[in-house]
């Protein structure tokens, strides 16, 4: 039936029946192309090159083997044609890993300011775009911007985040795989057209493509490790240049106390032992500015928390059974300071001295560890007849200690041959797995409470000692230990603290945080 409105003309009908279709095809594609036209407009960026970073080698120490390779490659930038003459290929495409902070933006910034080259920067994670296509339109215009620059050295940073193994997934995934796509296009063969280097950081080599390793794109791998002892005095020495540092203060001593440590950490150091400096209204950076932004930049900052009367002896129990069996197995870094003053999220801590650098521990030191550091529970065990949820640190420890041992190094009884991690595991090899982690952390805490029955008179004193005085240095830890009665020593000239072991218990009850064990 007809509309009435339509009822007195059936041509107009028709018209209408007709054109309907086609008038609203149009106004929806009228509609559309205006809100395409009004969205905002995403302009490709220019490409821009940085400045020449003033970063020389002689601000870059510890790092020998990196650096010595990387002077082929500004030689390389600094005159192309001498190796294009005798036909030398140079790597186009290093990639430096390493653990955060040792120095691989560092390096990277000395090899653009050595060899003068133009320097492009940027990080990967800004490749990973929301939008199809445009993280790969973004590398394509970085190299080209970078070819048309050349000599020039590109540097990617955090390139995990573009370079990660290619999942072959959809959406996000399937952008992700163009991207690193694009980025192995275009490293191949980039360098015939223009001396052009390429220059990334990552600290997780072994998430990287494989494909990204091949010859042609990063076929060079540096490792930047952290440093050695040497290398730490000499970072320690150039981040102190151009600050008035007091004669006396020992640079041998704090390289040897800060293992593990890395350059960013020494730097961090150098600042905060400046800014104590000031802070006390000198001008000149002694001794104990050092020693004070050690135990900050490891222990953390000393906190305002109040403890309760019982908080506090629990809390010195537990540091002071650390100590002692830090104190009584050979095998561990000397005790240089225990203390119940709450620093960080800490409301304890025990600082050990690292002797020397170590790469190698064997069965019994990593139970030897285990033991120090379940004797902050086993001593609360012994003394209160119960535990707190102070130990959660150390047992994550502990933990990490066991599984590794069992997993990774093959140290259990019965697991001695057999590296179990990264291979399936049948039910039955996981049972024995559990076992074997239970029965070393049980050994180290059986260790640990037998040790401390045993000195149980050293407990007592070095507890009634630390909360008489909150803080106990090592001559005092001694004396205690030597059964004498503690008295204050004088501390040596130039001592500083050990920190790169320090170890601190009892996270701040605070309500946020939940006891985990
Ligand atoms: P990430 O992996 O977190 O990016 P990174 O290895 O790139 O870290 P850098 O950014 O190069 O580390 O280093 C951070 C800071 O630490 C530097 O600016 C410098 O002050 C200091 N530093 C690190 N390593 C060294 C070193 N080998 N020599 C001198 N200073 C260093």
């Amino acid at each position: 039936m007809l509309p009435p409105a339509f009822m007195g003309d059936p041509t107009l009908y028709a018209w209408v029946h007709d054109w309907l279709p086609v008038i609203l095809m149009v106004a929806l594609i009228l509609l559309l192309w205006g809100m395409v036209r009004s969205m905002p407009r995403t302009r490709p960026s220019e490409i821009r090159p940085q400045e020449t970073p003033p970063i020389a080698w002689e601000d870059i120490a510890g790092v020998d083997e990196a650096k010595a390779e990387l002077r082929e490659v500004v030689d390389y930038l600094r005159s192309p044609k001498r190796f294009a003459r005798v036909g030398a290929q140079v790597p186009s495409g290093i990639l430096l890993h390493g653990p955060p902070g040792t120095g691989k933006t560092l390096l990277a910034k000395a090899v653009a300011h050595e060899s003068g080259a133009t320097f492009f920067t940027q990080s990967a994670s800004s490749f990973v775009e929301m939008f199809a296509g445009l993280g790969s339109a973004r590398i394509r215009r970085l190299f080209r911007a970078a070819r048309s620059h050349a000599p020039a050295i590109i540097f990617i940073d955090e390139l995990d985040a573009v370079g990660a193994t290619r999942t072959g997934g959809s959406g996000g995934d399937r952008e992700h795989d163009q991207t690193l796509n694009q980025l192995l296009v275009e490293m191949d063969g980039f360098n015939a057209r223009g001396a052009v280097v390429v220059i990334a950081a990552s600290n997780l080599l072994e998430k990287l493509d494989p494909a990204l390793l091949r010859p042609g794109r990063f076929d060079r791998q540096i490792f930047v490790s952290p440093p050695d002892v040497a290398g730490r005095e000499r970072i320690l020495r150039v981040h102190t240049r151009r600050k008035p540092v007091h004669e006396g203060v020992d640079f041998s001593l704090l390289a040897r106390q800060t293992a593990g440590l890395t350059g960013a950490d020494l730097a961090n150091i150098c600042n905060e032992a400046a800014i104590n400096a000031v802070r006390r209204g000198e001008v000149v950076i002694e001794t104990g500015d050092f020693d004070h932004a050690l135990e900050r930049v490891v222990a953390g900052m000393q906190s305002r928390r109040r403890m309760t009367e019982r908080e506090r002896r629990v809390v010195a129990y537990h540091e002071s059974g650390h100590a002692i069996c830090a104190w009584l197995l050979p095998s561990l870094d000397p005790v240089h300071r225990i203390s119940i003053v709450p620093r960080g999220r800490a409301l304890g801590y025990t600082l050990n001295l690292p002797a020397e650098d170590r790469y190698l521990r064997s069965r019994e030191e990593l139970i030897d560890m285990m033991t120090m550091l379940l004797a902050g529970r086993a001593a609360e065990q012994l003394v209160f007849g119960s535990v707190t949820n102070g130990a959660t640190d150390d047992l994550m420890r502990v933990a990490e200690i066991a599984h590794s041992m069992i997993d990774e190094y093959a140290m259990g009884t019965e697991v001695r041959s057999l590296r179990l991690a990264g291979h399936p595991r049948s039910e039955a090899s996981q049972r024995l797995y559990d076992a074997e982690v239970r029965e070393l952390s049980d050994e180290a805490f059986r260790a640990a409470s037998q040790m401390l029955e045993r000195h149980r008179p050293q407990l007592e004193q070095l507890a009634a000692a630390l909360l008489a005085k909150e803080t106990l240095e090592r001559a005092e830890i001694e004396a205690v230990m030597a059964g004498q009665p503690h008295a204050r020593p004088d501390r040596r000239p130039g001592s500083h603290l050990g920190l790169a072991a320090a170890r601190a218990s009892f996270p701040a009850d605070d309500g946020r945080q939940q006891p985990r064990n």
